[in-house]
């Protein structure tokens, strides 16, 4: 028995040697410690051997016993180190902290929509032209055939200075007259977008600063024709091309005739909706054929030359592309409004 444990001893010494990974040293584990391990086993017939050869056989028994576990012990580490080692001389571990995130920024929702505007004005060969926000009243008023008293300046009402006759602009038109001071004779394709301001009540349709985009066309020959098509252009470019298209005969000052013009609803094709208000119909500008007296005005003589213009609100514009509600979510600076736009 003896003699067997000694085998079983030398065995154990030999097969540990070339053991060089963690699955390999589990199965020497297994073969000599494990439940049904040599060394177990051996343990085990112990009880049967006579009385007199127990002591030293168990006494040896236990030797190897705490051996082999120790030697099982020492292998694992020497193989935990020796992948460790392995591993840092593969790869090279990054041992600084994550730095913070950047956040990038993006363009406010306006901003994404003029561009929108911009491209597809571009395309039709129309140019960008800005002017200033602060008016005179001549500008804003008066050379739009607005002279003072006249009663549809009380749509447009606006913020004034200190300075007499000195305002915010209420609409983009003013542009038009400087486009046309600035461009005569030459015929004329432009856009005036920019910020402009009215003196009312802040509601879910309306704020006190909002943008507009004008469109102004002047030249020879020009006709109502080429207003619609401009603008069925635009709205199917904007809104899907399969929008229908709607003047209603209307008043502005500038020009004449007048239209506002209306798209089918987007939501329900002209079913009827909520957002419709039942009608079929969404307004999302107002246009007309420029007016002699503002041609003039610009330079122009009404004889020889003729127009078309437009104007839109973007936030509105905007509002039906993307379903907005309320009007008041694009200034108020709530990120979980306009991080949905980033
Ligand atoms: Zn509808």
């Amino acid at each position: 028995m003896l003699e067997r444990l000694k085998q079983l001893r030398e065995d154990a010494k030999r097969e540990l040697e070339p053991v060089s990974d963690p699955a390999a040293l589990e199965q020497w584990r297994v073969s000599y410690l494990g439940k049904r391990g040599r060394l177990t086993l051996t343990l085990r017939g112990v009880g049967k051997l006579p009385p007199q050869e127990r002591p030293a056989v168990g006494r040896l028994a236990n030797e190897i016993k705490t051996h082999l576990e120790r030697a099982f012990k020492e292998r694992a580490e020497e193989l935990r180190r020796a992948l460790l080692a392995k591993e840092l001389a593969e790869a090279s571990i990054d041992v600084r902290l994550p730095g913070r995130q950047q956040s990038l920024g993006y363009l406010h929702i306006t901003t994404q929509t003029l561009r929108e505007i911009y491209a597809i004005f571009a395309d039709m060969g129309f140019q960008v032209l800005r002017s200033g926000e602060v008016e005179d009243d001549l500008t804003n008023f008066q050379l739009l055939n607005m002279p003072p008293g006249h009663p549809a300046r009380d749509m447009w009402s606006t913020f004034y200075t200190t300075r007499p006759g000195v305002l915010l602009r209420s609409h983009t038109s003013p542009g038009q007259i400087h486009a046309m001071r600035k461009h005569y004779p030459r015929p004329i394709r432009v856009i005036l977008p920019g910020k402009c301001y009215r003196y009312e009540q802040i509601t879910t349709r309306s704020e006190q600063m909002f943008f507009q985009v004008e469109g102004l066309a002047v030249g020879r020959n020009i006709t109502m024709a080429d207003l619609k098509g401009v603008l069925v252009s635009f709205v199917r470019q904007m809104f899907g091309s399969e929008r229908r298209l709607r003047f209603r005969p209307s008043y502005f000052p500038f020009t004449e005739p007048s239209a506002e013009v209306d798209i089918d609803c987007i939501l329900c094709g002209g079913e009827g909706c909520q957002l419709c208000k039942h009608t079929g119909w969404l307004e999302i500008l107002g246009s007309g054929m420029v007016h002699p007296t503002v041609l003039q005005n610009g330079g122009y003589d009404p004889e020889e030359f003729s127009g078309f213009a437009f104007g839109m609100g973007v936030e509105r514009i905007c509002m039906l592309k993307h379903g907005i509600t309320d009007i008041r979510y694009f200034y108020s600076n709530d990120l979980r409004f306009l991080q949905q736009f980033g």
